[in-house]
């Protein structure tokens, strides 16, 4: 039952904020969760390094507990076979989250990557999919202001549930391509349009599009657009592969495009030793790369990165062609 899992509402009576909100949420989950409460032990004991790559850095983590999320078998087949972790009937009995809008439930993330890693959730057991609600994700992104960016994972292209909608969340500021973004040098302003304007970014390796505006409605128009575009171009009729992340700062909603090739590198599935343990979402795009296998932690150097990046995004341009087509 839906009702027995929620901690609180949003929005209520209460003038708390959503953050605040997230914020007694954890505190209740980490008292009284085991589960969590191993995930973050776990996630204390993590161990992260900085590569510099040409012209941009990431950062690698070494994660064991995201064998679930990095080797989860996401076909067809396996995703009918399994029960969905995302249905509220499913959840382990200490579970709890935020209602949110009546829509979504948010709730802790048991194996985190960043601290205060949530998963908002659908209530009901609906595909993956970002068309029909952009307007939804760009709404959390300004009601988890300032203190949280939420991300976006298609269902071929880094979501762990593809049968069960779904966004992220975690603190502002953790991931390099926030800044990357917000870098005057790396900004390159492409398009304005209705008081939006669409950019792209230099020097980080991978296409990145970032769109940004004040109003929720000229946002959603200007990437559906982007959306249409892909769609020509790739001549595709599914929901383009895109890993998305929002934030809502200074009145202004900035959406950070990754618009991708495929899912994982080849390099993933080989049996040999040179097989790496890499499944790239949102995160791993935005910069840090996870692995839940210290010997790809140990390896992961520039070129690596580099390859990854250049297998899994699309290329320069393919992109300069949806820009146009635009
Ligand atoms: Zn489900």
């Amino acid at each position: 039952m839906l009702t027995e899992r929620i901690l609180t509402a949003f929005p209520s009576t209460s003038s708390d904020s959503l953050p605040q909100i997230c914020d007694a949420l954890f505190r209740q989950q980490q008292s009284s969760w085991p589960q969590l409460i191993d995930g973050y032990a776990s996630l204390k004991e993590v161990r992260v390094r900085e590569v510099m790559c040409e012209g941009y850095s990431v950062f690698v983590q070494f994660n064991p507990q995201r064998i679930v999320s990095s080797g989860a078998k996401v076909d067809p087949k396996s995703i009918n076979e399994r029960k969905c972790f995302l249905c509220v009937e499913n959840l382990p009995a200490d579970e709890k989250g935020v209602l949110y809008r009546d829509e979504f439930l948010i709730l802790c993330n048991p194996w985190p990557i960043l601290d205060r890693h949530l998963t908002i959730a659908h209530t009901k057991h609906v595909p993956q999919g970002i068309e029909g609600f952009v307007s939804a994700f760009l709404d959390l992104a300004q009601a988890m202001s300032p203190d949280f960016s939420v991300f976006y994972n298609g269902p071929k292209c880094g979501a762990s549930a593809p049968d069960h909608r779904h966004f992220q969340a975690a603190p502002l500021g953790l991931l390099p391509i926030e800044r990357d973004a917000a870098h005057p040098t790396r900004r390159e302003l492409r398009f304005t349009d209705a008081g939006t304007v669409l950019l792209s970014l230099k020097n980080v390796g991978r296409q990145v599009i970032v769109i940004e505006g004040t109003g929720a409605a000229d946002v959603e128009s200007l990437f559906s657009r982007l959306l249409s575009s892909m769609r020509q171009v790739l001549r595709l009729e599914e929901e383009p592969k895109v890993n998305l992340l929002c934030v809502h700062q200074n009145e202004t909603y900035r959406v950070i495009v990754f618009p991708r090739r495929k899912h994982r590198p080849d390099s993933f599935f080989r049996t040999d030793d040179k097989q790496i343990l890499i499944s790239p979402a949102a995160t791993d795009v935005g910069g840090i790369l996870v692995t839940p296998r210290e010997k790809d932690f140990d390896r992961l150097d520039a070129n690596t990165i580099q390859g990854i990046f250049d297998e899994v995004m699309l290329d320069e341009d393919t992109v300069e062609q949806i820009i146009e087509t635009l």
